[in-house]
């Protein structure tokens, strides 16, 4: 298992802000194995537990690398699956690794699914408050596609919104115009934005010209091992 990392790039300054955790299994026979297809397995079995630390270990290592010294600031984003996000554990957890580890709050997001907090459960807003309250923000992934209940993000305490690459990748007019809508929730309710699956220069032009914060994608970076982000970032 590895860690990969995605720069996420600001649209204004063009300044990196951070980079997503995206992990990597090198398998000895199958070869390269896709997270959609072994972390649901992981899941299943239980073994997200285990897989969901290390990853949080590893990425709070690489944040405290790459904010040392006198380096610019720079925030890594976890993804948090919905198991991990239901442990009753998480928090202490959390807690723990950054502990050991020396990474401040700040520098960590946890990307969730719109998706884990449809129960609107109790629990759910107890997680999510107790992370804001140790210093580390929230993102929303694959904003839109879910079974999206907009009642959601006046219920509980969320920093970021990421466009999934669906709507950013779209070239229909109306696909255009929910890119531009959800950039106008986000402004409203005081939520940053960030722009998955940019490929093309246009893209980024059309989220830069409607506001958008952040910008991810193959037009800026794909997922590298952290050597590699170390000298994209020189
Ligand atoms: P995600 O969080 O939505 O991650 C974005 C996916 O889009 C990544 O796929 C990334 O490689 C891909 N991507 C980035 N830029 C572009 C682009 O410009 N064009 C296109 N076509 N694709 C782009 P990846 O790495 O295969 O990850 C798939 C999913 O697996 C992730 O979706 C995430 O839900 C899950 N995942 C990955 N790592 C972890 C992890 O450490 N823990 C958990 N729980 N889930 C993970
Ligand atoms: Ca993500
Ligand atoms: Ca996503």
């Amino acid at each position: 298992m590895e860690l990969h990392y995605q720069p996420k790039v600001l649209l204004d300054s063009g300044a990196v802000a951070g980079s997503e955790a995206l992990l990597r299994w090198h398998h000895p026979t199958l070869g390269t194995v896709a997270p959609a297809r072994f972390i649901p397995v992981a899941e299943e079995s239980g073994l997200i537990g285990h897989l969901g630390l290390w990853v949080l270990g590893e990425a709070c290592r690489t944040a405290v690398e790459l904010n040392a010294g006198d380096r610019p600031f720079h925030k890594v984003a976890v993804n948090l699956s919905a198991r991990e996000f239901q442990s009753r554990q998480l928090v202490d957890s959390v807690r723990g690794i950054l502990r050991e580890t020396g990474c401040r709050p700040q520098w960590l997001e946890f990307e969730i699914t719109e998706r884990l907090l449809l129960d609107r459960d109790e629990s759910a807003l107890d997680t999510l408050t107790d992370l804001r309250d140790l210093g580390i923000t929230i993102a929303i992934d694959d904003f839109g596609t879910g079974y999206s209940a907009l009642n959601y993000l006046a219920q509980f305490p969320i920093d970021t919104l990421k466009i999934d690459q669906s709507f950013v990748q779209g070239t229909d007019r109306r696909q255009k115009e929910l890119v531009k809508a959800i950039l106008s929730i986000a402004r409203c309710l005081g939520q940053a934005v960030v722009a998955e699956g940019v490929e093309t220069a246009d893209q980024a032009a059309f989220l830069s010209a409607h506001g958008c914060d952040a910008a991810q994608g193959y037009f800026y970076g794909k997922p590298m091992p952290k050597h590699e982000l170390l000298l994209w970032l020189h």
